[in-house]
């Protein structure tokens, strides 16, 4: 659906071909952005792994320099600001790779997701985020790791803070709140931000992640906000940021971040 009147925001949660489920190149990606009144775009494309973890969804290591090719060509050729990024899974054990791997490149800007209870788990209720039996277990071990997430502190912001919710997992908001305070702290304690991801809106939740009632948590204590469509497709850039704009501000937000190597700033949300 198109927006009439563009909003003025970054989109920070971007794919390409290489991931091996989603279309096209960067540049693409930011001409597209750029003709919708995107202010800025970041490339955060799954982050190569090098023990086989999540391998059917990201590109390969050896594939990685192809990745910042095509994003030095889009920061050449497209109108607007493009920032290097990645998606990166947390999962244990990822900082062995992961912290050599994000000291090694100039990136702007590392969103941190958990798309998986346990990847190595032979038992599927054990390894992903499907509908499970005991919503509240689920979402308390999923919270469990996007704290454990924080803690590492290689992250810049936390993905689709709500997840579960694609797949139902529907729980009381007491219990929820219980599952994902402690989490929001050490998010908090990271300097951490989380993002607006407007996917959510064309998928089962019809709505964006976080709920509102996670980002009104996440604005007291003073986590930080960036926004993103996670398109994997040039077409999807910047879609639903209207509805993301107003959940902001229903949450209590006037502000949003905008990152350069790894450092945030502050700008003023749209009419605010
Ligand atoms: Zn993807
Ligand atoms: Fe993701
Ligand atoms: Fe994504
Ligand atoms: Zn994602």
């Amino acid at each position: 659906m198109a927006e009439s009147t563009p909003v003025r925001l970054p989109d920070y949660h971007t794919h390409n071909r290489l991931c091996q489920h989603a279309e096209s190149v960067p540049l693409d990606y930011a001409r597209e952005a750029a003709a919708r009144g995107v202010t800025e775009l970041a490339a955060t494309d799954h982050c190569p792994t090098d023990d086989g973890f999540g391998r059917e969804h990201r590109m390969r290591l050896e594939e990685f320099p192809t990745y910042l090719d095509w994003v030095r060509e889009a920061q050449a050729m497209a109108p607007i600001p493009v920032l290097l990024g990645v998606e990166a899974d947390y999962y244990p054990g990822c900082e062995r790779f992961l912290s050599g791997f994000l000291a090694r490149h100039p990136f702007d800007v590392v969103l941190g997701s958990v798309h998986f209870l346990d990847y190595w788990a032979r038992d599927p209720a054990r390894r992903t985020l499907a509908h499970a039996p005991d919503a509240g277990a689920l979402w308390r071990a999923y919270f469990a790791h996007i704290g454990s997430l924080a803690d590492t502190g290689l992250y810049d912001v936390a993905a689709h803070l709500d997840l579960p919710k694609r797949f139902g997992n529907a729980l009381a908001a007491a219990e929820l709140r219980e599952a994902a305070l402690p989490a929001l702290d050490r998010l908090a304690a990271a300097g951490m931000a989380v993002e607006i991801n407007t996917s959510g809106l064309r998928h089962s939740p019809l709505a964006c992640y976080p709920s509102l009632e996670l980002l009104a948590w996440a604005r007291e204590r003073d986590i930080g906000l960036t926004f993103g469509s996670d398109a994997h497709a040039p077409e999807r850039v910047g879609e639903g940021f209207a509805a993301a704009l107003e959940l902001a501000k229903a949450a209590g937000y006037r502000e949003y971040r905008v990152y350069r190597g790894r450092r945030p700033e502050a700008r003023p949300l749209p009419g605010c």
